[in-house]
């Protein structure tokens, strides 16, 4: 397939603006255990959709036990989330978005596939096409962008509130602009955003830079296990750890939200293209999550497991009971790639 073959044409953008102009009700949905760029750009698109216009929003994911994480609290809109519980089992219109694959809707499934219409904003090169109408550019740096440009056709304004989202969506997927996704077009997104008043050192914080003490501890124990193996990865170097929920329990019940900046610290490492780490989440399943630097697509990989994500970043949850070594047993050899 070209890149250009299957990216939405402005057929499928004018489709997507004829189907919410005229909505009474728009059901909106993100991924299960949302990340800024989901959760964020959801909140966003729910707030532009009840400015102005008569339109009802209902904006849920499909958790259990429902919890917004910890880090996301800050994100202006939460008031608008309702728990997936109470989303209409058979919505007329339904926008999903970050969802590489319908699946990732969790609780959220069933609707979405009874949904009437069914927008998909994504931008995984992995995403199945779901939808009635499929947003879906894998060349976008993050959802976000794509939120702001349907936004920007519904000739909504983006005010403070909205720019908040969509900005904390684009900082995360961009590891905070550090990676070759940010584009001068990305920068100039930004930029737009941040003039409408939103303090780009609050975002950061709330993101990034804080953690209750105990999470030191629960670092410190991950990073103290962090294993080496340079014949891996076709020989180009594998670097992994593990988070465990004993891990978690002791440094004061922390929750799985708390792991995830363990890749960002792990993936340093010299000597390795590919690094892993493995989160016991509080049901035993390994969540699993893979970052490349150059050349190995950990996106194949993780998809052939069940997972999905993009060529340098992706992840799959592998069964419990199993120890995290069979689920490290499982990946290896999809990293030998040429
Ligand atoms: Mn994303």
């Amino acid at each position: 397939m070209s890149a250009t073959s299957s990216m939405m044409t402005e057929q499928d953008w004018a489709r997507a603006v004829e189907i919410l102009d005229g909505a009474g009700q728009v059901c909106l949905a993100c991924h299960v255990r949302p990340d800024a760029d989901a959760l964020g750009s959801m909140l966003a698109f729910a707030q532009a959709l009840t400015s102005g216009r008569n339109r009802s929003v209902i904006a849920s994911f499909g958790d259990a036990p429902f919890e917004v994480p910890a880090n996301l609290r800050f994100l202006a809109g939460t008031a608008l989330l309702t728990p997936p519980s109470r989303f209409p089992v058979r919505p007329e219109i339904m926008v999903s978005f970050d969802a590489g694959s319908i699946d990732r809707l969790g609780a959220l499934t069933e609707p979405a596939a009874s949904a009437g219409e069914l927008i998909v904003l994504d931008h995984h090169a992995s995403n199945t096409r779901f939808g009635t109408v499929n947003l879906v550019d894998p060349s976008a740096a993050a959802t976000a962008v794509l939120t702001a440009d349907l936004i920007d056709r519904l000739r909504i304004p983006v005010t403070k509130d909205i720019a908040v989202g969509l900005y904390a969506g684009l900082v995360t997927d961009t590891g905070s602009f550090k990676f070759s996704s940010t584009t001068p077009e990305v920068l100039q997104l930004a930029a737009r955003l941040l003039s409408t008043g939103i303090d780009p050192g609050f975002v950061s914080r709330e993101l990034y830079d804080r953690a209750p003490f105990s999470y030191l501890h629960m670092l410190a124990a991950a990073l103290g296990r962090a294993t080496l193996e340079p014949e891996s990865a076709g020989g180009l170097g594998l670097v992994w750890t593990t988070v465990t929920q004993a891990d978690r329990q002791r440094a004061g019940s922390l929750s799985l939200d708390a792991a995830e900046s363990v890749i960002d610290i792990v993936r340093r490492s010299d000597e390795a293209e590919v690094a892993v780490v493995l989160k016991e989440d509080d049901n035993g399943t390994w969540q699993v999550s893979a970052r490349a630097k150059f050349v190995v697509d950990v996106g194949a990989a993780c998809t052939a497991l069940g997972g999905g994500g993009h060529a340098r970043a992706a992840g799959f949850a592998f069964p419990g009971g199993a120890g995290a070594a069979a689920a490290l047993d499982a990946l290896r050899p999809l990293l030998d790639q040429p």
